[in-house]
């Protein structure tokens, strides 16, 4: 194990075209119109903790960080929001879309800038950062309303935040009476492993709310020593661990790669929860596949691991109609790019055009 601080890990992230040129790691050049396209709309951020991996030439590594000229191609049906957070936000930084639970940006900043990001019209730019007392009356929401049961933090990364920084956040929830589950999305445990301290760990394990940590993770090689380390951490601290993975062209969209995520996942002991469909997000269109493919996919994992290492293969609905799991009750195929969805929120089939 490394001495080296979460922030010094941090800070040796890649953030720049120029940097991962150097290191060979841009098809198209530094200099490349479409790259330049790419970085502006979503900056740069590759951890240290997979440049080894990188230097090996891990493709499902690559996909999810380096940018690609295929950025700069925007399908029309592509959205700015494309899980409409805005059309549930009653207050800035706040998405209140199902009765029971919210979601708190807290930060836009993460430790790792994931080319598929369906939040990308917010994440990794400063200004769109909220403050905590920016967050007050979010917090005076979720006061005021006891059907919320849950709040989730997210962003952005939660975790990228100092303690200090943290603290205020957790113990507003924590003095909400109605608030029995306090609930992160996170990618730290994997991209920036070193930021899961005793401190950290003790913290969260010691909350008056049981504290869940949804882990996003891709691909098996995400795996590392430090990884496993720091998920070992966080089990022995009480804290329950699922996951969220998407599913992505070229990173883990064959059986192989799926199944050796999906084990990775269930042997570190966190459960396999969600496998999101890629959203409509902008300049996406490279990591879908067809979504019937995708379903046969999944259905194709029954009987190669054990049920409860098996994900529910999600499809949250462009526009902010909601979550669904893809089954033959929820998804109907028009046609080869059209399909429609029964809305969790209102019962109603919503049409959706793929590019
Ligand atoms: S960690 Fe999450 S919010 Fe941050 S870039 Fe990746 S997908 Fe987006």
């Amino acid at each position: 194990m490394s001495s080296e601080t979460w922030p010094q890990q941090l800070r040796r992230g890649l953030i720049n075209l120029e940097q991962l040129n150097e290191r060979g790691w841009l098809d198209a050049g530094a200099h490349s119109k479409e790259l330049a396209l790419a970085q502006n709309a979503l900056d740069i951020r590759v951890p240290a903790e997979f440049h080894a991996g990188l230097a090996e030439g891990d493709v499902s590594l690559a996909r999810q960080v380096i940018p690609a000229p295929a950025e700069a191609f925007i399908a029309e049906q592509e959205l700015a929001d494309p899980i409409g957070d805005e059309r549930f936000s009653p207050h800035p930084g706040l998405t209140h879309r199902y009765p029971d639970r919210v979601l708190v940006k807290v930060t836009y900043q993460c430790a790792v800038y994931c080319r598929f990001c369906f939040r990308r019209h917010k994440v990794s730019h400063a200004e769109e950062n909220l403050s905590f007392e920016a967050l007050a009356p979010a917090y005076r929401y979720i006061s005021e309303n006891p059907q919320i049961k849950e709040v989730i933090f997210t962003g952005g990364d939660p975790l990228v935040l100092t303690d200090s920084k943290l603290e205020p956040h957790l113990t507003q929830v924590e003095k909400i009476p109605h608030i029995e589950t306090i609930r992160f999305h996170t990618r730290v445990p994997t991209v920036l492993p070193e930021r899961i301290t005793e401190q950290l760990c003790e913290r969260l394990g010691g909350s008056n709310k049981t504290v869940w940590i949804v882990v996003h993770a891709n691909s098996a090689s995400e795996f590392t020593e430090k990884s496993l380390t720091a998920l070992k951490k966080l089990r022995r601290a009480g804290i329950a661990l699922a996951s969220q993975s998407v599913l992505l062209k070229g990173v883990n969209d064959s059986k192989e790669g799926l199944v050796a995520l999906l084990r990775a996942l269930y042997r570190a002991g966190v459960q396999p929860y969600y496998l999101h469909y890629p959203d409509l997000a902008k300049g996406t269109s490279h990591f879908r596949i067809p979504l019937e493919a995708a379903m046969a996919l999944v259905d194709a994992l029954q009987g190669q691991l054990p049920g409860l290492a098996i994900p529910k293969l999600t499809v949250d609905i462009p526009g902010g109609h909601g979550k669904i799991t893809a089954t033959a009750n929820t998804c109907q195929k028009l046609s080869e790019s059209c399909w429609a969805f029964r809305s969790p929120l209102t019962g109603d089939w919503v049409k959706v055009q793929y590019p």
